[in-house]
């Protein structure tokens, strides 16, 4: 099973997936935790070549969006196959949606190459089920403040461009309503962690 939470900054997709997989394990299942970008060694260096350089050396959209693909495309290799085929649950924070969110809407390239250039980077892996938590920018962006977290470039992007996002996660949603599961990441954190509970168990009965 592969389960993917999106979202916008401060949405809560760390609370939430933590909550998820502490359950599952707490049944004794085999669950792996994983996340885009960074989730290897490789994805590390990619992370920060992405999100910790200056705006000087940023990379030009169609470079990011191919440095998120190799990203995924290692990831989904190295990580999330295998663990599929062993039988794991897998729960990723973040995976394709974030690239036509941020790099198609919020970079304004065409999303459908985005898609492509994701679907040959993963060689056409899907979730299961993807958890969007909506967040709206500025309540967002407040969480993700007083956290003092704001060392991350796309943090420092528009509201604009975060509304663009928040927009394109919901289309995506609305487009294929079996595979997501849409929470306003504003109600509590164990209200959102039982509707997510709920979903995940439909596919998990034997
Ligand atoms: O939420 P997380 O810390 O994983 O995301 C790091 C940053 O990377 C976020 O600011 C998000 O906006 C950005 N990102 C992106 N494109 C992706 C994945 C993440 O711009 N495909």
């Amino acid at each position: 099973l592969f389960v993917v939470f999106e979202g916008g900054e401060g949405a809560g997709k760390s609370t939430q997936l933590a909550a998820l997989a502490d359950r599952l394990r707490g049944q004794g299942r085999d669950v792996v935790v994983t996340r885009e970008p960074g989730a290897t060694g490789i994805g590390q260096r990619i992370r920060s070549l992405v999100l910790e350089t200056s705006d000087e050396e940023a990379p030009s959209p169609r470079a990011e969006a191919l440095l998120y693909a190799a990203d995924r495309a290692h990831h989904i290799a190295t990580v999330v196959r295998p663990a599929l085929v062993r039988g794991a649950v897998v729960i990723s924070d973040r995976y394709v949606d974030s690239s036509l969110a941020y790099q198609g809407a919020g970079r304004t390239l065409p999303v459908q190459e985005v898609s492509w250039l994701s679907s040959w980077a993963t060689g056409g892996l899907k979730p299961d089920l993807v958890v969007l938590l909506d967040v709206d920018p500025h309540t967002g962006r407040s969480r993700v403040d007083s956290r003092n977290q704001g060392a991350d470039r796309l943090e420092a992007e528009s509201l604009g461009f975060h509304e663009r996002v928040r927009y394109a996660f919901l289309d995506l949603a609305a487009a294929d309503p079996k595979r997501y599961l849409v929470l306003d990441a504003s109600r509590p954190a164990e209200e959102i962690a039982a509707a997510v509970a709920r979903r995940v168990e439909e596919f998990l009965v034997d």
